[in-house]
């Protein structure tokens, strides 16, 4: 790659942002191609943001990520937002055009590509989804304008339980599935959610680091061989649920396709090209 005058600019803003795997997987993209573009990582505090938004602006930066804790701020200081951003209220993916700041949502996308990727189908059937934080409700909306029929949301009932009916309620309203919010407590209601589901997606934090003995289920009596079961976090690559899953006779998946998807997703919004998936997934994503 030759870092020249003419060089386009891309990015990723979040806190922290050192560990992304992004920059690798969009220069290699742009190096394969031949593309003069550049993808550089920023940690910037959530103090910071309106501060460097407006300095990636004035120096014509040609589009950024955000990852946490952005992705939800970020949206008072861009000019558009697409549908599915605005039905999720979150925003990954930002493409400057010739100064308005547009957000997108490539969290969602990447998510159900990554589960036809795989081999899977799922439009017009039942999920369920653990967790309504921003990938969750970017997820359910891809589902949902993808055909999904009813999608069942298990959260804890806490502050924000109402804000996710409402969030259920909009879904439903704008899309022809049936959104419904449970909570993560009602074992009885989940257990009978999954015997209708194909897909289980936990969009939570439990899995991961610190929690990586965890796991939301651990009864495998929910669990039936037709069920998906799919974690978001790629980190460890295999979680408890997965393993538990997996001992259970389910198919499973890991995040890290989505991962690779929603970046091949703000790849083509910035560059009006395709990544090359197959060389990247390689080199970055099998284990
Ligand atoms: P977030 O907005 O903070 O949402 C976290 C969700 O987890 C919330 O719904 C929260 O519940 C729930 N949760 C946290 N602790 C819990 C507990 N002890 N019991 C039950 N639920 C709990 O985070 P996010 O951005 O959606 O990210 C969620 C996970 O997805 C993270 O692990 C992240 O690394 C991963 N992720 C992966 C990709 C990928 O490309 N593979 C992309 C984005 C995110 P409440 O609603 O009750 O607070």
């Amino acid at each position: 790659m030759n870092i020249c005058g003419t060089t386009q600019l891309t990015a990723l803003l979040g806190h922290p942002a050192a560990h992304s795997i992004s920059p690798l997987m969009h220069n290699e993209a742009f190096s394969i191609l031949g593309l003069d573009y550049v993808y550089l990582a920023f940690d910037v505090l959530p103090s910071q943001l309106k501060t460097a938004v407006e300095g990636l602006k004035a120096i014509h930066i040609k589009g950024f990520n955000l990852t946490m804790p952005h992705k939800t701020a970020i949206i008072e200081y861009l000019d558009e937002l697409t549908a599915a951003s605005r039905l999720c209220g979150a925003v990954n993916t930002v493409i400057n055009d010739n100064g308005r700041l547009i957000g997108h949502t490539t969290d969602g996308t990447g998510y159900m590509r990554s589960v036809s990727y795989a081999g899977f189908q799922v439009t017009g059937k039942t999920m369920t989804i653990l967790g309504a934080g921003g990938a969750a409700t970017a997820i359910c909306t891809q589902a949902a304008l993808d055909g999904m029929k009813e999608i069942h949301i298990f959260k804890r009932n806490n502050t924000t339980f109402s804000k996710t009916e409402e969030f259920a309620r909009n879904l439903t309203r704008h899309t022809k599935c049936n959104v419904q919010v449970f909570d993560l407590a009602d074992t009885g209601q989940l257990k009978h959610s999954l015997s209708e589901s194909v897909l289980l997606t936990n969009a939570t934090n439990i899995g991961m680091e610190p929690d990586i003995h965890e796991s939301l289920i651990t009864d495998t009596s929910f669990f039936h061989p037709d069920l998906i079961v799919s974690d978001i976090i790629y980190h460890p690559g295999e979680t408890r649920l997965l393993k538990l899953a997996k001992e259970a006779g389910c198919p499973t998946m890991n995040g890290l396709y989505m991962l690779l998807f929603q970046g091949a997703a703000a790849f083509e919004y910035w560059t009006g090209r395709e990544m090359p998936i197959e060389p990247i997934r390689q080199k970055y994503f099998d284990p």
